[in-house]
């Protein structure tokens, strides 16, 4: 789906640079940086990485400047290195980057990533955009969570507000017994608790703004979480309504903070509603689909946003499910008869992504069909 600006009247295939001069900076070299290494590839751009790891899997894709995410002489270094900057993890300061943003152009932009590191800012954000989210309140003190119990109900969820990801630092409360384990186990930071959904399923939505202010969205894509990490992504959801509002609250999150570069919203899908639950300043695992299932991956198309070419199709080219591989990659998953294996290159360790797969079939039933075959294969 497409909101504002002019598609270019040529081609976008005919608009890949000419040139590999152009060069990318990318603070965080894990698989999402080595998924941007590979679609520059494709597009003659060169990748310039920061990333504290000895060799993270982007490590193919281009040089790698090895030091902490907040050292400011690497961060310099980088951005000398490039014409422009992005980012590919969550978790670097905001302040460093609005230092860099002074240097060469930083996108997405650093006030974006300062919303989703803060999920109380992240929740005020939806609220002004006027995006309906699950009811949450504010914790400061122990107290609070039985306010929060009183106002919300039970069962809630705390979550605390700043460096969270794959569900790590939640604890659901089921019964008021509850509440004192969750405040030894979170009481040290700032805290949020939210209502707990019982949605019917979640879904993701990701769209791209480029510097004109062009506006592209994927389809919706239908996510299983387990233990709060991403399990499987299948995509399209055949539901035009969702997709509408979908794409809407994305067009205002991606105008609102003058983005651009991919944005990933995930969402709650509660009978014919939608509920944010948060969204991520970034490429997303539940994108990676589009590698083969879209026309233009969402890689290329966060390359070809920050570089200000044209932005490419976001249709789907047939059903798409992507199963991540978690804690190891079996042998089986080597051999599979019909899918297509990213393995990234990173040492096994339980609750790591080590890499996914990726089937595309011709009907909706077919995909789930080979998904639930790979699951049983490769679980
Ligand atoms: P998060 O880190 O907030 O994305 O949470 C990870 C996963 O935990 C989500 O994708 C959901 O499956 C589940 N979850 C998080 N918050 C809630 C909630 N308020 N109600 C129900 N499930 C939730």
């Amino acid at each position: 789906m497409r909101f504002a600006g002019t598609r270019p009247t040529r081609s976008w295939l005919t608009a890949i640079p000419a040139s590999n001069e152009m060069r990318v900076g990318i603070i965080g070299a894990g698989q999402l940086g080595q998924m941007l290494g590979l679609a520059a590839r494709t597009l003659g751009v060169e990748c310039c990485f920061l990333d504290p790891g000895e060799a993270p899997p982007a490590a193919d894709c281009g040089p790698v400047i090895h030091a902490a995410f907040d050292d400011a002489a690497a961060l310099a270094e980088l951005a000398s290195n490039a014409d422009v900057v992005t980012y590919e993890f969550e978790n670097v300061p905001v302040d460093a980057l609005r230092v860099l943003d002074g240097k060469v152009p930083v996108y997405p932009p650093p006030d974006a990533l300062r919303h989703a590191q803060d999920r109380l800012a992240e929740k005020r954000l939806f609220e002004h955009l006027d995006i309906p989210l699950p009811g949450y309140h504010v914790i400061d003190a122990r107290t609070d969570l039985d306010a929060a119990a009183d106002a919300l109900g039970l069962p809630l969820v705390v979550k605390t507000r700043r460096l969270g990801y794959d569900g790590k630092g939640q604890f659901v409360v089921r019964e008021r017994a509850d509440i004192e384990p969750a405040w030894d186990a979170l009481g040290g930071a700032a805290l949020i608790a939210e209502q707990w959904v019982t949605f019917d399923y979640e879904v993701s939505a990701i769209g791209v703004r480029s510097v004109a202010g062009e506006i592209l969205t994927y389809p919706l894509s239908r996510n299983v979480h387990r233990g709060g990490i991403l399990h499987t992504s299948c995509a399209p959801v055949e539901a035009p309504e969702l997709e509408r509002s979908a794409a809407s609250f994305i067009e205002g999150l991606l105008t609102h903070l003058d983005y651009v570069g991919v944005l990933a919203l995930e969402l709650f899908v509660c009978g014919d509603r939608l509920l944010a639950n948060e969204f991520a300043p970034r490429v997303h695992n539940s994108g990676h689909w589009t590698i083969e299932g879209a026309r233009t991956s969402q890689f290329e198309n966060h390359l070809r946003a920050i570089l200000q070419l044209p932005l490419g199709p976001t249709t789907a080219v047939g059903h798409a499910g992507m199963v991540n591989l978690i804690g190891t990659i079996p042998d089986a998953a080597r051999s599979l008869a019909k899918g297509q294996l990213h393995d990234y290159g990173k040492t096994p360790r339980p609750g790591r992504k080590l890499g996914h797969i990726t089937v595309i079939a011709d009907s909706a039933a077919d995909r789930d069909r080979l998904v639930a075959e790979i699951e049983q294969t490769v679980t």
